[in-house]
């Protein structure tokens, strides 16, 4: 099939414009400031450390779009990187990214707990947008080069890039789940997201499940041969594997140890009237995260007495997300409503029971809420990873706490010295609830230490080089053995 389809090479650019490394995503590490500011003002987000210092010390690009519609480019430089602007329209916006991108792909790959959308017009924006992201990669990566292609927005450019550019080394790593067979096969368009992917020489998952899942699908949907680990198709071999991503664990220690933030986790402790127990849910606001069980499951605890709003206090950090799409609308209307019957039902003057804010936190207050709460509760109805249960665990340096996880969530095959809930079970989860804030303190340190030992060695920068080692060793050949160790234990999270 290769040869046949490959179209004509675009040529890198000569000089020093091109690099041999690139890394490929939806957002660059940038993004436009509030106008009438013309600025441009770093991203947050766990790509940039993990990446930073690879594009830096390799003279790499970052191939991606501003987060602004329109042709303006981004700088062409950040923090040593150069960046390479991909420039979105208002109907690529509305189509391959609110619409394919997270009305199609996020939720069919979420276990569908919303109903996937399914348009052609979408998927048809979403084959010409990522043709664009892999055009601008095959113009900037130099001769033999290697690029890094991230997550389900552009799981067609691996295949696009290929036929452009077959002399590159290519990886894609997907950030979210990837779903069950059953779920994919009703993708109308499921050979084209296969083929997709299979142009890569190697494609990483964050949990062993879903990178068995992907194989399967690769045999059974393209006839390829293989293991789940290496996958013979198109006379190439395209290696298989779980990488875990992972946390700046180092960053969230220093900050979690700074003065200036445990004061003022005190003072959110003694903000919310000094409680004896303070639980915390933090997340996107996202159908996905199971915040509404989580409230229910609660309201029950303080319905039944077990939590009472003079000594038990709940804070519900929900970042706003989405929202232009009515799904998240809804789900927002959702969730205040069950926050204020909760806080109708049971709060006293002067003390609710849930403390609820509709707000994103810059680091340092999001360290010390970490540092005020005695349980982390993290309940998503399904998760590639969840960075949150990372980040609590690694800033719980005095092995206080305890994490009540959801073993949906791919970070459960890692934190084993969590209080594993099944989301969808309100009196699981009230058990788990319970347990987590009742624990021995001898057996709280115990599970802390466990979690904080997996979260200090494997960051954010052993991800980026277990990912980038085994790429290196792809060689693409046909027959080969690449054996891609995954790096968590099996778990049968996709
Ligand atoms: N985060 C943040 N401010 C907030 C809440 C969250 O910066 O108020 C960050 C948090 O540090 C984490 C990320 O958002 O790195 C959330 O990642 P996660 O994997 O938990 O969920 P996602 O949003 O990617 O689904």
């Amino acid at each position: 099939m290769s040869a046949g389809r490959q179209r004509t090479a675009s040529p890198p650019i000569a000089g020093s414009a091109t690099s041999d490394f690139v890394v490929v995503a939806n957002r660059l590490p940038v993004h436009p400031a509030e106008p009438p500011s013309r600025a441009w003002e770093p991203s947050p987000g766990g790509l940039v450390p993990a990446l930073s210092g690879v594009l830096a010390g390799r003279d790499g690009v970052w191939v991606g779009w501003s987060g602004e519609i329109g042709p303006r480019d981004a700088p062409g430089t950040h923090e040593g990187m150069r960046l390479r602007s991909v420039h979105l329209t208002q109907r690529d916006y509305d189509e391959f990214y609110l619409g394919f991108s997270n009305a199609t792909l996020w939720p069919l790959y979420h276990d569908a707990v919303r109903t996937p959308t399914f348009h052609r017009d979408w998927f048809h924006a979403y084959r010409d947008v990522n043709r664009r992201y892999a055009e601008s990669a095959a113009q900037v990566a130099s001769f033999g080069g290697t690029v890094w292609v991230h997550d389900y927005q552009l799981q067609m450019v691996p295949r696009l890039l290929r036929e452009l550019r077959p002399d590159l080394k290519i990886g894609f790593f997907l950030h979210i789940p990837f779903p069950p067979r059953e779920l994919f096969l009703q993708l109308p368009w499921r050979h084209a997201i296969l083929d997709g992917l299979l142009g890569a020489d190697l494609v990483g998952f964050q949990v062993p499940g879903a990178a068995a899942n992907f194989s399967r699908l690769a045999r059974r949907l393209s006839g390829a041969k293989g293991t789940t680990s290496s996958i013979e198709y198109d006379g190439r071999t395209i290696n298989v594997g779980a990488f875990p991503i992972s946390i700046d664990s180092a960053r969230f220690v220093e900050r979690a140890q700074d003065p200036e933030v445990r004061a003022r986790a005190r003072q959110i402790r003694a903000d919310l009237g000094d409680p004896e127990v303070v639980l915390l849910g933090v997340d996107r606001l996202d159908y996905t995260k199971g915040i509404d069980n989580r409230i229910r499951a609660v309201a029950e605890l303080f319905a039944d007495g077990t939590l009472h709003p003079s000594k038990h206090v709940v804070v519900q950090v929900a970042v706003p997300s989405r929202e232009e799409d009515d799904h998240y609308v809804s789900e927002r209307r959702h969730l205040e409503q069950i926050v204020s019957e909760v806080n109708g039902d049971h709060a006293l003057v002067g003390r609710p029971a849930v403390h609820y804010l509709h707000q994103s936190l810059l680091m340092d207050e999001l360290v010390a809420m970490y540092l005020a709460a005695d349980v982390m509760v993290v309940t998503p109805f399904r998760d590639g990873m969840n960075l949150i249960a990372k980040e609590y665990v690694a800033c719980r340096t005095d092995l206080s706490g305890a994490l009540v996880l959801s073993e949906f969530a791919g970070a459960a095959a890692e934190l084993k010295g969590a209080f594993f809930v099944n989301p969808h079970d309100l009196e699981g989860m009230k058990e788990a609830i319970v347990r987590a804030m009742t624990v021995a303190p001898r057996e709280g340190r115990a599970r802390m230490l466990r979690m904080r030992r997996t979260v200090l060695r494997h960051d954010v920068h052993a991800w980026a080089s277990s990912f980038l080692g085994a790429l290196a060793r792809s060689t693409g050949r046909p027959r080969a053995i690449h054996a891609v160790q995954p790096s968590a234990g099996a778990t049968a999270n996709g």
